[in-house]
């Protein structure tokens, strides 16, 4: 519930709208799991609201650590389908990657989470406490607060547009967690719809998108849906995005052996970076099946690097964090 129908709620029972700001302060900035710890609320109100609603809380069920220091967690949701999540530190830094639906819409050939088929969409306070949770653990084995926020992990956050929506408007405010926007980075596989919207609604997060070709029969062959959201679709969208924006465009890309990994493939790429100001983010490939896609060599890789380069385009080479514990991209499936 809204701050708004909370209020209005209990003037309806004949107790101050107030009351409804301090149960709401309780939910998001408290994480209170239960009415009964709700100590600045009367006994009787308490009950009254311990019989009349219920607070779908997420557990952390299980938690992994990689030796590398990555935390992957296993979340139990309120009707127990679980989603994974990631806490990321650097020297400088704790990364949170969260997840947007349970399972994904999408059919990407190399990642995980695709095989799980989207079970449903994550609501916006299932979202929240997943950061909430992560923080906690930043805090706790880092002696520091959480410092960024990416949507990578499980699901296609532009498919679950809203609830992702309101999920970062209580990150970023005040009765929230009061992180800037600008801290949050939203990775989606390129529904040109829903990056216009997102344009439209001048949303002040980063985006991200997963290009891996810039070649359409190459791109459709390893993300199908790639047939139905076309390249050409993806650009005229990016190209609104950044007109509107004007925050450039981050493109996460693998290089596979046999699939991408010559001159054309490159120059294709740097042809679609042209368009708006962008860089690329070369991720390394994490297996996950019987070794159909393979991690491109480091020629390949070099290739890439020095056509961008002198193109003047940005590159940067993401190195796999947390692989061991199955935390690193495209491998969050619910092994556990
Ligand atoms: N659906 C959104 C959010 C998921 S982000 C999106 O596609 O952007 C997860 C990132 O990991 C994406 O860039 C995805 O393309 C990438 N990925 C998926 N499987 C991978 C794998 N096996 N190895 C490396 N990266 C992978």
């Amino acid at each position: 519930m809204t701050k708004e129908q909370l209020r209005d709620f209990f003037v309806s029972q004949g107790d101050k709208a107030f009351r409804g700001n301090q149960v709401y302060e309780w939910l998001w900035q408290k994480s209170a799991h239960s009415f009964e710890g709700m100590t600045n609320i009367s006994k009787t109100t308490r009950e009254m609201l311990e019989n009349n609603f219920v607070i779908n809380h997420i557990k952390v069920d299980q938690m992994q650590r990689s030796n590398d220091g990555t935390i992957k967690n296993a979340v139990r949701l309120h009707d127990d389908l679980v989603v994974e999540s990631v806490l990321i530190p650097t020297k400088t830094r704790s990364t949170a990657c969260v997840s947007s639906q349970v399972g994904c819409s999408l059919d990407c050939r190399f990642c995980a989470t695709a095989r799980l088929k989207r079970m449903r969409n994550l609501n916006p306070d299932e979202i929240y406490d997943q950061v909430v949770a992560i923080d906690n653990e930043s805090r706790l084995y880092f002696d520091r607060p959480l410092s960024n926020i990416v949507f990578m992990g499980m699901g296609e956050p532009l498919m679950n547009y809203n609830n992702v929506l309101k999920a970062i408007d209580m990150i970023t405010s005040s009765e929230g967690l009061g992180m800037s926007p600008r801290r949050i980075t939203v990775s989606t596989s390129g529904v040109p719809k829903m990056i216009k919207k997102m344009a439209d609604d001048e949303v002040k997060f980063k985006l991200a998108v997963s290009l891996h070709s810039a070649i359409d029969e190459t791109r459709t062959s390893i993300m199908p849906f790639n047939a139905t959201f076309s390249l050409k679709d993806l650009r005229e969208a990016l190209e609104y995005w950044y007109a509107k924006t004007k925050s450039r465009i981050t493109y996460e890309y693998v290089v596979w052996k046999g699939i991408n990994d010559t001159q054309k493939d490159a120059d294709a790429l740097v042809d679609f970076c042209r368009f708006a100001p962008s860089k690329v983010n070369l991720i390394e490939y994490n297996p996950i099946d019987d070794g159909e896609f393979q991690q491109a060599n480091d020629q390949a890789l070099n290739l890439y690097i020095n056509t961008l380069e002198r193109n003047g385009i940005t590159v940067t080479v993401r190195r796999s964090r947390g692989k061991d514990i199955d935390a690193a991209c495209g491998q969050l499936a619910n092994k556990q």
